[in-house]
């Protein structure tokens, strides 16, 4: 099993796409992610993973609280910005959730406070203590085998 037979796989897995950002003392620093999933109905809890040569690794260690961002299917250009897929910078204004900074129109802003931090291969994941969340009614982006998407029409499916 090679990297990219790991990567192809794990791609394999369609996933919505997040958002993540953290302040520290008034600097906002945002990143895409998908590895993110919700852990515990009580308490509140969600855990993401961040690759260990992500800037905003050190920022989140540092702030020790972040949001997430669950993108709608218009904001894809967002995603790219954060993944740095788009080099050139981009101006980005957030609101505030909880005292958190959070990205206007997402499907769902979820802000958190780092409850643990488990260091996994060359990845860190951080539980969130879930504090505040704000529903947006949208369409979310999809992220399916290296490509954005979005979701088809509902087809009748039987139980
Ligand atoms: P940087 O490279 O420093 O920042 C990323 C980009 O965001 C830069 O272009 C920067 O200019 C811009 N930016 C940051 N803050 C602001 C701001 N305040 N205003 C305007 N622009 C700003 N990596 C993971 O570790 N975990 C994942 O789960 C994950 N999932 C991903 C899912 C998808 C669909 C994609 C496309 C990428 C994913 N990545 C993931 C990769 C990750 O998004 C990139 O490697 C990212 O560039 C690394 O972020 P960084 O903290 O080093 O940020």
């Amino acid at each position: 099993m090679d990297d990219r037979q790991f990567r192809t796989a794990m791609g394999k897995f369609a996933t919505g796409v997040t958002v993540i950002v953290t302040d520290v003392e008034g600097d906002v620093h945002g990143m895409t992610a998908n590895a993110f999933m919700s852990v515990s109905l009580s308490p509140k809890l969600v855990v993401i993973s961040i690759g260990e040569n992500a800037r905003i690794l050190e920022k989140i260690k540092q702030s020790n609280t972040f949001s997430v961002n669950i993108l709608a299917a218009h904001q894809q250009e967002l995603s790219m910005i954060f993944a740095g897929q788009i080099k050139e910078p981009r101006e980005v204004a957030f609101d505030r959730l909880d005292g958190k900074p959070v990205l206007a129109g997402a499907v769902a802003q979820i802000a958190c406070e780092v409850s643990a931090e488990h260091v996994e291969g060359d990845h860190t994941l951080f539980i969130g203590k879930v504090t505040d969340i704000h529903l947006e009614d949208a369409e979310p982006l999809i992220f399916y085998s290296g490509r954005y998407r979005a979701l088809a029409e509902e087809t009748a499916v039987t139980i």
